[in-house]
């Protein structure tokens, strides 16, 4: 087993520029390395941050990034395809007019894509990854395969970044970035896991969500909202019970706390762990608890603290989008590469 250690060490929370405190030790259980990575955490936004350099390229090539489809693909598919509804809904509650231009960032397949042109808005997206980038443009979908950096765009309606900032060196660059390229008034819709979650807490170091080092930041809520304050957006909603990643990622904390392994049943739909026969007692009270943790979910929603939150950022009406203020690191965007698999949903 090695250790993270580089030239970008822990230093500066990535959200609040505020000096970070040695915190604990990750392991990306993904790579067949189980190679750890030390995390830091924010005094003032109470947001993680991940040690070190970003991840290579082949970070996201394996595991539940791979390629290969899972067990019950259809099934899944069809299964998220319902829960998108959940992002048209808030949407919907920001009144993007009907045919409004929407923009997809790190659009994977284009899953979302289908969701938000079903709905009546102009949906596009980005999408660094090239195998990704590919599979929705071979389904007709209009996918770029281009870098949040080296995009340019204007008098957007909204943009929507389904679990991707926490992928990104530099968020606050990122999010100044995209606000460029939206109308007065225009909204950002972030949703990432949240570290300080239930389900966070009951599985510890064992959170599928750490997903290390993939995973640069790990936000609180005080952090996506002291983001907005730095970057003058006003911070309209935030929802805190998502039904993609919620209920699941609370049944695989129970899991983790039975002693199975990080993200145990999306692994062995993917088949990067064999299930073992030791492991059935396990399963089998794992299957009771699937209605245990849907309702824990839905109670740690209540107190807001779901296992993933999402903000809904509102541009300034009188302010043109250029006059969000200007990164304080200029080219730490550079690594929003990641070519993950549909907004980083395994399997
Ligand atoms: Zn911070």
């Amino acid at each position: 087993m090695t250790t993270s250690k580089g030239p970008r060490d822990i230093d500066f929370c990535r959200v609040c520029r505020a000096k970070v405190e040695e915190w604990a030790s990750i392991t990306d259980w993904e790579s067949s390395t189980s190679q750890e990575f030390r995390l830091g955490r924010c005094a003032d936004c109470g947001s993680i941050t991940t040690a070190g350099d970003p991840p290579p390229i082949h970070a996201y090539e394996s595991g539940l990034y791979s390629q290969e489809d899972p067990i019950g693909s259809r099934l899944l598919r069809r299964i998220l395809s319902v829960l998108d509804h959940q992002v048209v809904r808030w949407l919907r509650r920001s009144n993007i007019p009907a045919g409004g231009r929407v923009i997809d960032v790190g659009a994977g397949s284009g899953r979302l894509i289908i969701a938000l042109r079903s709905a009546g808005w102009n949906a596009f997206g980005i999408e660094p990854g090239l195998r990704s980038s590919s599979q929705a443009i071979a389904r007709g979908l209009p996918v770029s395969q281009v870098s949040l950096e080296d995009y340019k765009n204007s008098d957007l309606d909204a943009a929507v970044l389904w679990h991707v900032l926490e992928h990104v060196e530099d968020p606050r660059a990122a999010l100044i970035r995209i606000s460029s390229w939206l109308k007065p008034g225009g909204g950002i819709l972030v949703a990432v896991p949240l570290a300080t979650s239930w389900q966070a807490r009951l599985a510890g170091t064992n959170w599928w969500h750490w997903d290390v080092p993939r995973h640069r930041t790990h936000f609180s809520e005080q952090g996506l909202r002291t983001l907005g304050r730095d970057l003058s957006l006003t911070v309209e909603r935030v929802h805190y019970l998502s039904w993609e990643h919620g209920p699941a990622g609370m049944w695989m904390a129970a899991l983790s706390r039975l002693g199975l392994p990080s993200g145990y049943p999306f692994r062995v739909l993917k088949r990067t762990i064999r299930p073992k026969f030791a492991d059935l007692p396990r399963v089998l009270v794992g299957a009771f608890l699937v209605p245990v943790a849907l309702c824990t979910e839905l109670l740690a929603a209540r107190w807001r603290a779901g296992g993933a939150i999402a903000a809904y950022y509102r541009l300034p009406l009188n302010l043109p989008s250029s006059a969000v203020v200007a990164p304080q690191t200029p080219g730490l965007i550079s690594q929003f590469t990641p070519p993950h698999n549909d907004g980083c949903t395994p399997p």
